[in-house]
């Protein structure tokens, strides 16, 4: 049966859970899965690469509306679609409770960091108890975002951890892409040099601010190092006038680069660094950072802020360090320890390529959401509160699972 999938964020826009749901999208067994997103510049050509069909609405943002609505249902019938997994459960999801009587018998919506800010804002918390009441699963990266976001849920919400992941063919050392590392050197004309490297849309809680303002106290100790900038974003004026002010001919801006072109830049860096930071009283963190992961899996060790979810995807000491992100000197302190010692560096980068291969997979969590959205795999409380396990399918008759209310258990 054909999953249909609900989003506003999907590629060639960039981002977490643009990220995210491609994954899934692509994993999805036999790749059955029809997408239903907004309108994008340079979808068109886009959308004619992939193996699925994705219908763009005229719609630049998609909303729950009834005209929305009735478009998904449309869909789902034109392509036999008894799921919908939505890739954001806000503010898509709210459109359940009308799904649910035109006929699908699954809906697993996802949370991200950014549902963080529907929970606690007044009004808009309203949104994501109807999510909780009529969805069959909600999934949650880890325990920050779940503590957060899982009171607005309400007590009838099934919650289920579904993590990102990384895909250890898309990443590849710098030994691995000699000739890809050494084309990003030549090209800013970095031979030599020791790269910080930070991938990230450039909006404030990234901290690439802080990581410009902890230069000069690396390039005290290291003073060949390097501060490469990959992304693109609204901070991207003032942090071009941070650079020039602290650390002036030692900052590249590379701009927003496509995804096989960021690959070839966690190759040539010496180690990778983004400093986030939780902002506007909790209400913007870090959901986990997918960019630890990609730079773990390249064998590079991280420097990661202490906003949110980032420090689960780092073993402190171990792959990387957790740090202040709002301090360039606990910046500058964690990157000068491991540029200036190769053999740490090294021993970091290897345990977080293994890190990343054995606890990161996007085959296991596309596995797992596959699992969820089965309508007739019933769904059972844990024993923990609010929490879900898909059951091995049952071998009841089809038509038996379809009487069956679907928030049973
Ligand atoms: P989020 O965007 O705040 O959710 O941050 P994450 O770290 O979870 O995810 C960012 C994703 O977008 C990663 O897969 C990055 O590689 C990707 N990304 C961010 N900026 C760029 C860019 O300029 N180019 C490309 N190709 N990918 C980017």
């Amino acid at each position: 049966m054909t999953t249909l999938i609900v989003t506003n964020d999907f590629p060639p826009r960039q981002g977490g859970i643009e990220t995210f749901v491609h994954a899934m999208a692509t994993r999805l067994p036999r790749n059955d899965v029809v997408v239903y997103t907004s309108d994008e510049p340079g979808a068109a050509r886009y959308d004619a690469t992939l193996p699925f069909p994705v219908v763009r609405d005229r719609a630049r943002t998609l909303l729950p509306t009834r005209r929305v609505t009735r478009t998904a249902l449309g869909l789902a019938r034109e392509h036999g679609a008894d799921r919908v997994w939505f890739g954001a459960a806000a503010p898509l999801a709210a459109m359940a409770p009308e799904l649910r009587r035109g006929g699908i018998r699954r809906m697993v919506a996802t949370t991200h960091g950014h549902e963080i800010w529907w929970a606690r804002t007044p009004g808009a918390d309203r949104l994501l108890r109807r999510v909780g009441d009529h969805v069959d699963v909600v999934t949650y990266l880890g325990a920050y975002t779940r503590a957060r976001i899982a009171p607005a849920l309400g007590p009838r919400a099934r919650l289920e951890r579904l993590v990102p992941g990384v895909d250890p063919a898309a990443f590849r050392t710098g030994e691995e892409d000699a000739d890809g590392a050494r084309l990003v050197r030549e090209r800013h004309r970095l031979t030599g040099r020791r790269i910080i490297l930070c991938v990230s849309r450039l909006v404030r809680r990234k901290g690439q601010d802080v990581l410009i303002e902890a230069m000069p106290a690396v390039l005290r100790e290291v003073p060949d190092a390097v501060l490469v900038v990959v992304g693109q974003g609204p901070d991207a004026g003032r942090l071009r006038r941070l650079a020039a002010r602290h650390a002036p001919g030692r900052v590249v801006f590379t701009g927003g680069l496509d995804h096989a072109g960021t690959a070839a830049y966690y190759a040539a860096a010496d180690v990778f660094a983004m400093p986030c930071r939780t902002r506007k009283a909790g209400l913007e963190a870090e959901g986990l950072g997918i960019v630890f992961l990609e730079a773990a899996a390249s064998g590079l060790p991280v420097v990661a802020g202490d906003s949110g979810g980032a420090p689960d995807t780092v073993l402190d000491g171990v792959t990387g360090s957790v740090v202040d992100g709002r301090s360039p000197a606990a910046v500058a302190e964690a990157l000068t320890a491991v540029l200036t010692s190769p053999e740490e560096r090294r021993r970091r980068g290897e345990a977080g390529r293994g890190w990343a291969a054995t606890h990161w997979s996007w085959d296991t969590s596309a596995h797992h959401l596959d699992t969820l959205l089965d309508p007739d795999r019933p769904l059972q409380r844990n024993r923990t509160a609010g929490s879900a396990v898909a059951l091995p399918a049952s071998p009841r008759a089809p038509g038996d699972a379809a009487r069956r209310p679907s928030k049973s258990g």
